[in-house]
Protein backbone atom coordinates (compact mmCIF):
# COMPACT_ATOMS: atom_id res chain seq x y z
CA UNK A 1 0.00 0.00 0.00
CA UNK A 2 2.70 2.50 0.77
CA UNK A 3 4.63 2.74 -2.46
CA UNK A 4 7.71 4.24 -2.83
CA UNK A 5 8.39 7.87 -1.71
CA UNK A 6 6.23 9.55 -5.06
CA UNK A 7 3.75 7.33 -3.76
CA UNK A 8 4.23 8.82 -0.11
CA UNK A 9 4.23 12.37 -1.77
CA UNK A 10 0.71 11.70 -3.85
CA UNK A 11 -1.14 10.25 -0.35
CA UNK A 12 0.37 13.61 1.12
CA UNK A 13 -1.45 15.44 -1.42
CA UNK A 14 -4.66 13.88 -1.13
CA UNK A 15 -4.24 14.04 2.36
CA UNK A 16 -3.75 17.69 1.65
CA UNK A 17 -6.91 18.10 0.04
CA UNK A 18 -9.25 16.22 2.56
CA UNK A 19 -8.53 18.77 5.20
CA UNK A 20 -8.80 21.77 3.31
CA UNK A 21 -11.93 20.81 1.69
CA UNK A 22 -13.21 19.99 5.27
CA UNK A 23 -11.99 23.19 6.54
CA UNK A 24 -13.26 24.96 4.18
CA UNK A 25 -16.69 24.18 4.02
CA UNK A 26 -17.43 22.39 7.24
CA UNK A 27 -20.42 19.63 7.17
CA UNK A 28 -23.08 18.86 9.57
CA UNK A 29 -22.86 22.38 11.10
CA UNK A 30 -26.75 23.52 12.05
CA UNK A 31 -28.22 23.00 14.74
CA UNK A 32 -29.96 19.80 16.08
CA UNK A 33 -33.22 20.76 18.00
CA UNK A 34 -33.34 18.98 21.40
CA UNK A 35 -30.17 17.70 21.47
CA UNK A 36 -29.64 14.78 24.24
CA UNK A 37 -25.49 15.70 24.40
CA UNK A 38 -24.58 19.42 24.20
CA UNK A 39 -21.48 19.99 24.61
CA UNK A 40 -18.47 22.53 24.67
CA UNK A 41 -14.47 20.95 24.07
CA UNK A 42 -11.36 23.64 23.92
CA UNK A 43 -7.61 22.70 23.75
CA UNK A 44 -6.28 26.16 25.09
CA UNK A 45 -2.56 25.42 23.97
CA UNK A 46 -3.94 26.04 20.46
CA UNK A 47 -7.53 28.21 20.99
CA UNK A 48 -9.32 25.70 19.23
CA UNK A 49 -12.74 25.60 20.38
CA UNK A 50 -15.68 23.46 19.55
CA UNK A 51 -20.06 23.38 20.53
CA UNK A 52 -20.83 19.38 19.98
CA UNK A 53 -24.70 18.52 19.42
CA UNK A 54 -26.04 14.97 19.32
CA UNK A 55 -29.21 13.40 18.96
CA UNK A 56 -29.45 9.85 19.97
CA UNK A 57 -32.29 7.77 19.71
CA UNK A 58 -32.27 4.16 20.28
CA UNK A 59 -28.66 3.41 19.88
CA UNK A 60 -28.16 5.84 16.81
CA UNK A 61 -26.80 9.23 15.99
CA UNK A 62 -30.09 10.87 14.48
CA UNK A 63 -28.69 14.16 14.62
CA UNK A 64 -25.13 15.67 14.86
CA UNK A 65 -23.68 19.55 14.51
CA UNK A 66 -20.59 20.40 15.45
CA UNK A 67 -19.65 24.29 15.22
CA UNK A 68 -16.59 26.51 16.65
CA UNK A 69 -13.29 27.68 15.12
CA UNK A 70 -9.70 27.01 16.03
CA UNK A 71 -6.93 25.66 13.34
CA UNK A 72 -7.24 24.06 9.95
CA UNK A 73 -6.73 20.82 11.41
CA UNK A 74 -8.99 21.18 14.66
CA UNK A 75 -11.89 22.88 11.91
CA UNK A 76 -11.30 19.62 9.38
CA UNK A 77 -11.07 17.32 12.23
CA UNK A 78 -14.60 18.03 13.31
CA UNK A 79 -15.76 18.57 10.32
CA UNK A 80 -14.56 14.77 9.21
CA UNK A 81 -15.88 13.56 12.74
CA UNK A 82 -20.00 15.84 11.85
CA UNK A 83 -19.93 13.65 8.91
CA UNK A 84 -19.05 10.17 10.24
CA UNK A 85 -21.49 10.11 13.07
CA UNK A 86 -24.50 10.99 11.16
CA UNK A 87 -26.97 8.02 10.55
CA UNK A 88 -24.47 5.82 12.85
CA UNK A 89 -24.62 3.61 15.88
CA UNK A 90 -23.12 4.66 18.89
CA UNK A 91 -21.10 1.47 19.09
CA UNK A 92 -19.85 2.46 15.64
CA UNK A 93 -19.07 5.32 16.76
CA UNK A 94 -17.28 4.44 20.11
CA UNK A 95 -15.27 2.50 17.41
CA UNK A 96 -13.85 4.37 14.84
CA UNK A 97 -13.11 7.20 17.74
CA UNK A 98 -11.09 4.29 19.07
CA UNK A 99 -9.57 3.97 15.74
CA UNK A 100 -8.73 7.24 15.14
CA UNK A 101 -6.98 7.30 18.65
CA UNK A 102 -4.63 4.53 17.36
CA UNK A 103 -3.97 6.33 13.94
CA UNK A 104 -3.03 9.04 15.65
CA UNK A 105 -0.58 7.19 17.71
CA UNK A 106 0.89 5.86 14.74
CA UNK A 107 -0.53 2.12 15.35
CA UNK A 108 -1.48 -0.30 12.80
CA UNK A 109 -5.31 -0.04 12.07
CA UNK A 110 -6.41 -2.88 9.98
CA UNK A 111 -7.92 -2.54 5.95
CA UNK A 112 -11.46 -3.23 7.69
CA UNK A 113 -10.82 0.00 9.39
CA UNK A 114 -9.51 2.13 7.00
CA UNK A 115 -12.40 1.18 5.12
CA UNK A 116 -14.63 2.59 7.59
CA UNK A 117 -12.63 5.51 8.24
CA UNK A 118 -12.56 6.62 4.94
CA UNK A 119 -11.26 10.66 4.41
CA UNK A 120 -10.80 10.44 7.63
CA UNK A 121 -7.08 8.42 7.60
CA UNK A 122 -6.46 11.71 6.45
CA UNK A 123 -5.69 12.51 9.92
CA UNK A 124 -3.45 10.01 9.87
CA UNK A 125 -0.90 12.70 8.18
CA UNK A 126 -1.04 14.75 11.40
CA UNK A 127 1.22 12.52 13.10
CA UNK A 128 4.26 14.39 11.74
CA UNK A 129 3.31 17.33 13.78
CA UNK A 130 2.62 16.30 16.85
CA UNK A 131 1.48 19.01 18.33
CA UNK A 132 -1.01 19.24 16.10
CA UNK A 133 -2.82 15.54 17.39
CA UNK A 134 -4.50 17.16 20.33
CA UNK A 135 -6.07 19.22 17.60
CA UNK A 136 -7.16 16.63 15.45
CA UNK A 137 -8.60 14.43 18.92
CA UNK A 138 -10.53 17.43 19.98
CA UNK A 139 -13.55 16.81 19.18
CA UNK A 140 -13.46 13.33 19.09
CA UNK A 141 -12.43 12.97 22.56
CA UNK A 142 -15.06 15.19 23.54
CA UNK A 143 -18.39 13.74 21.46
CA UNK A 144 -16.47 10.14 22.99
CA UNK A 145 -16.91 11.40 26.92
CA UNK A 146 -20.29 13.00 26.17
CA UNK A 147 -21.45 9.63 24.70
CA UNK A 148 -19.74 7.45 27.42
CA UNK A 149 -21.96 9.97 29.93
CA UNK A 150 -25.15 10.09 27.65
CA UNK A 151 -24.92 5.88 27.78
CA UNK A 152 -23.92 5.53 31.51
ZN1 LIG B 1 -5.31 23.51 16.89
Amino acid sequence: MMGGMSGLNEMDELYEAIILDHYRSPRNTAAVENPDIDLEVNNPFCGDEFHIQLKVDDCSISGVSITGRGCAISQASASLLAELVDGKSTEEVQAAVDCVRRLLKGEEISNEEADILGDIEALGGVRKFPVRIKCALLSWVGLDDGLKEHLA
